[in-house]
């Protein structure tokens, strides 16, 4: 078996890893906005109740043999769940490939960074859905995981990794999204009177700053910010009269870190020194 083949076969274990976890992805992403347990009791239909079994359980593929419905009572099941799975699926895969780009890499320092990032992918793929169907984002994906992003900082920077940003970095980062995003809402509100920015925003920024360090966060609010007029101004002009719409920030704040983890080397040398060269020119 040649290397090639080796690599090719972890890489697609590490997208059915991602469909598994897809799978209870939308288990967070229905429960967790009704403080339900995630873990117990497990998967039933939302129409009549019936624990699904593990063999209807299997990621995309049950959602197909059963045609969409549940086997007890037909009740249609939404094309959302096999959805989220297959797209969980697909970015782990591509996470694999960005952090384990070679055979020669699969070491103890880059599969730990994998999980790492893994931990903050599924962060943020729960927290686009939860923000979208609910308005909320959830304390466990944003600022519950600040610790877990500088402790893994510290813990793969121990071991050798080098390609995310040290533990005190990490720290600043989270400094720099929480407070600073923190202080531009305040100011919105002192200028305004009213909340540009919801606090579940700030925290999420404090989070994505552990995982990115300073610079990114500030990056990454630039680039949703850039995204969010955009598609604001869009509704604005197809909807006509309405100045405001409840569009929420969350989805674009995630997007734009998703960007940032799969593209954010190429983009680096482009859009960091354009913000850079931006804040040097507002302070002088
Ligand atoms: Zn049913």
């Amino acid at each position: 078996m040649t290397a090639d083949v080796a690599y090719w076969i972890f890489a697609a274990f590490a997208g059915v890893f991602g469909l598994l976890f897809g799978s209870f992805l939308n288990v967070c992403v229905a429960r967790m906005p009704e403080d339900r347990s995630v873990v117990w009791p497990g998967s039933a239909c939302p129409s009549c109740g019936t624990p699904i079994k593990p063999y209807d359980n299997v990621p995309v593929l049950a959602w197909m043999w059963l045609r969409g419905k549940c086997r007890a009572c037909k009740g249609a099941i939404s094309p959302l769940y096999p959805t989220v799975e297959a797209l969980f699926g697909v970015l782990t895969f591509l996470l694999f490939r960005r952090v384990i780009p070679d055979l020669a890499d699969l070491d103890t320092p880059h599969l730990a960074a994998f999980v790492w990032y893994g931990w903050f992918l599924f962060a943020l793929v729960a927290l686009t859905f939860i923000d979208l169907r609910h308005h909320i984002i959830p304390d466990e994906f944003s600022i519950y995981s600040v610790p877990v992003g500088i402790a893994g900082a510290a813990l793969i920077g121990w071991l050798g990794y080098t390609g995310a940003p040290t533990w005190q970095g990490s720290v600043v980062g989270a400094l720099v999204g929480g407070g600073g995003l923190a202080a531009i809402s305040g100011l919105y509100w002192l200028v305004r009177r009213e909340e540009g920015m919801g606090m579940g925003d700030v925290k999420l920024l404090a989070m994505f700053g552990a995982w990115f360090g300073g610079t990114a966060v500030v990056t990454i609010l630039f680039l949703a910010a850039c995204a969010g007029s955009v598609v604001g101004l869009a509704m604005m002009l197809v909807r006509r009269g309405g100045m405001r719409t409840a569009l929420p920030f969350g989805p674009f704040l995630a997007l734009a870190a998703a960007v940032w983890l799969y593209a954010g080397r190429v983009l680096e040398p482009y859009v960091t020194v354009r913000v850079g060269a931006m804040l040097e020119l507002l302070a002088g």
